[in-house]
């Protein structure tokens, strides 16, 4: 009763030259809520009320609102409900470099209006030289509106049934491409389609022929599909929706197709993700054809999906700069994780947990590859510390398998691993 009448009052810890301070740059709303939290912590006799100050310095927000880090140790490389891919400290930069008044469409040199997103487009270029032109809006789901809209609006769509597809939440591809006006004239099966069926489908309501990468599930067994190399024997636009954004081949993900060899192959247009494996900012690539392309580009649709200044400058930075998050946590060898693993679980037996390493295995996720298996390694706690840390003020998610919560490293950097051995102790009660 006394330690409680003596925790002080609002206003007087709003005194605080640290959270006077912070309360001009995060909004005082933000700060009273962090006073709020430590008040209740000394209320209910977790902390003493002389340390209240302190106590709410410490739960001041890094911004005043909007998505928190979260450290993903799901194993899930991509993850849709994480953000899917993180931006690569070089494309943050450019993003904050960007974020004041920009060159985004002048002409430094000339005075005069430049065309908007230059950069990005002559990074892309530069980076898939089968590709004549390129451009940008804002997802995937986006580029295939606007290409389904320019190019068979009123017209027919010729895709195999096999390719029509759920992405997820809900999003179905062909449910988009009907809604832009275009009629879906289907052709196959669920599992086989062939060059024919395509070529009987074809007349003078043909607008193009898209092809779908099933990009999260895959059909085995009696199938077959024809190759964009095939198609483009039947002299109509070729649309290829290859989903992840994946540059060149990979060698880890055989069966994912790049934009590189897929244009190579004949596409008249690929259309993909961002922030899938290409591993930066949510947008929407167009590459390929340049009369196509700029069809596209000055139909009116094309303002309603533009993107802006930030993620041109995160897309220039990511195709230009080095290896992406997304590709160094492809590249992971599993043997360094278990190394990994072992030094993290032993830090937390250490401390009296009940830790342990071992292998484990991680997907891409989200963003393609279905099927493919990445070799990795965890730590494994009891399953209570799954909710402990992600309800956690620096949040981490792993997963429960079989009773334990795994922390998979395979999508975590190195120089991450002593706040994740931090978290799990905070978690614990042993920070
Ligand atoms: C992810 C995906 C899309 C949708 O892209 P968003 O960027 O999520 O809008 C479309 N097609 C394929 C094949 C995909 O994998």
């Amino acid at each position: 009763m006394d330690a409680r009448r003596r925790i002080p009052a609002t206003d007087r810890v709003l005194d605080d030259p640290a959270l006077a301070e912070a309360a001009r740059h995060l909004g005082r709303d933000a700060v009273r809520a962090a006073v709020h939290r430590a008040q209740d912590d000394a209320r209910e006799g977790l902390i003493p009320p002389e340390h209240v100050v302190p106590a709410a310095r410490e739960h001041l927000p890094r911004t005043p609102g909007g998505p928190r880090p979260v450290l993903n140790a799901t194993g899930v490389l991509l993850h849709t409900n994480l953000g899917r891919a993180p931006l690569s400290p070089t494309a943050v930069d450019a993003v904050r470099a960007a974020a004041g008044t920009t060159d985004v469409e002048l002409d430094l040199a000339t005075g005069r209006r430049g065309r908007r997103g230059r950069g990005a487009r002559e990074a892309l270029l530069a980076a898939i030289p089968a590709a004549e032109d390129a451009h940008v809006v804002n997802n995937g789901a986006a580029a295939l509106a606007l290409v389904a809209t320019a190019l068979a609006a009123g017209r027919e769509l010729v895709l195999a049934r096999g390719e029509l597809v759920e992405i997820g939440d809900g999003f179905r591809i062909p449910e988009l491409l009907t809604a832009t006006g275009a009629r879906l004239r289907e052709v196959g099966t669920t599992n086989r389609v062939h060059l024919a069926d395509y070529r009987d489908a074809l007349g003078p309501e043909t607008g193009a022929v898209l092809k779908v990468h099933p990009s999260n599930f895959r059909i085995t067994g009696f199938t077959s599909q024809v190759p964009v190399t095939a198609l483009r024997a039947l002299n109509v636009p070729i649309i290829a929706d290859i989903g992840s954004g994946l540059l060149h081949p990979h060698p880890a993900l055989p069966d994912e197709p790049d934009a590189q060899s897929t244009l190579a192959a004949g596409a008249d247009l690929v259309t993909a993700s961002g922030d899938k494996l290409l591993g930066g900012p949510q947008a929407g690539l167009l590459l390929g054809s340049a009369e196509l392309i700029n069809r596209l580009r000055r139909h009116p649709l094309a303002r309603a999906l533009r993107v802006d200044k930030l993620t041109l400058a995160a897309l220039e930075a990511t195709v230009r700069g080095p290896a992406t998050p997304t590709a160094e946590a492809l590249d992971r060898a599993p043997d360094r994780l278990l190394d990994r693993a072992r030094r993290l679980a032993a830090r937390l037996r250490d401390h009296g947990l009940d830790a342990d390493a071992g292998p484990s295995t991680a997907t891409v996720g989200g963003g393609g590859a279905p099927g493919v298996e990445l070799p990795s390694a965890a730590v494994r706690l009891p399953a209570e510390f799954a909710a402990a840390l992600r309800t956690a003020p620096a949040p981490v998610l792993g997963r429960v398998e079989r009773g334990r919560c795994l922390l998979d490293l395979r999508a975590v950097a190195p120089e991450a691993d002593a706040a994740l051995g931090d978290a799990v102790l905070a978690a614990a009660g042993c920070g």
